[in-house]
């Protein structure tokens, strides 16, 4: 299958079915949501909605956060992965938000990478969800999912993931297949096990197929060595019976 139809079928299919995805964070502003997918590296969605309802109340905005010590805000994330560099991070971040951009969050991707804590991925995360801005965010579940499926090619590193999808997805469907590659990610297509029995996408994905072809391919060639088993044992059979027929009526032997 080629690489455009199988992006075709791919867009067709979570455009019918998923039109609206969205983030699974919890977040009403700006700034909560940069606070949220700071703390969400290497850790999971479900865990940050945990934690950031107290954190957002004690700390609604870049200005109470900016003055903040990082041990005050680590007691509110120590159940996050990392929560020591994150508390670090979180404080240094909203001390440079009043700083250098009146306390709000920069809508400019180069911008935002200058914040700590924040790279390329949380940037276009913020940039894609909060200010429309075509980007895709490549996380562990956009990396592996889009190279299973077959959307990207000798990809090895996130930024290669996100260079092949800016090029052949549809612009205004960059920041909604973040969210369609991520939730399949992390439902269906599962980084140990991939529950391609109930996959809807087994018709176009490069790994459900060559996985198939694969196992296709095993079994015809056991099936072929199981009859030329079967063909040789009959074979034999039939010398054997042959040879104790001339046995059984030659007198001279009989005799013995
Ligand atoms: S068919 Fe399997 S490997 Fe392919 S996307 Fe679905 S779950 Fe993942």
């Amino acid at each position: 299958m080629l690489k455009q139809e199988r992006y075709r079928l791919f867009v067709d299919y979570f455009s019918k079915h998923q039109p609206n995805a969205v983030t699974e964070l919890h977040y009403s502003n700006p700034f909560e949501l940069l606070v949220a997918v700071i703390l969400s590296a290497q850790c999971t969605d479900k865990r940050i909605n945990q934690i950031t309802p107290a954190l957002f109340e004690r700390f609604p905005d870049a200005e109470s956060l900016s003055k903040a010590s990082v041990e005050e805000v680590f007691a509110y994330i120590r159940s996050v992965s990392y929560p020591n560099n994150k508390a670090k991070h979180l404080v240094g971040m909203a001390q440079m938000l009043m700083g250098k951009y009146n306390g709000e969050v920069p809508p400019e991707h180069a911008e935002l990478v200058k914040l700590p804590g924040v790279g390329r991925k949380t940037a276009n995360v913020i940039v894609s969800v909060i200010f429309d801005i075509p980007a895709i965010a490549v996380d562990t579940h956009v990396f592996r999912v889009a190279n299973r499926i077959g959307l990207t090619t000798n990809a090895k590193t996130p930024l290669a993931v996100e260079k092949q999808l800016i090029e052949n997805l549809p612009k205004q469907t960059l920041g909604v297949a973040h969210h369609w590659l991520i939730l399949h990610g992390r439902y269906i297509c599962l980084a140990r096990r991939p529950k391609c029995e109930v996959c809807p996408l087994t018709h176009f994905c490069r790994y459900y197929q060559r996985a198939n072809t694969t196992t296709a391919l095993l079994r015809a060639a056991a099936a072929e060595q199981k009859k030329l088993k079967n063909a040789k044992k009959k074979k034999l059979d039939k010398a054997t019976d042959k040879a104790l027929k001339k046995i059984s009526i030659d007198p001279s032997r009989q005799a013995e």
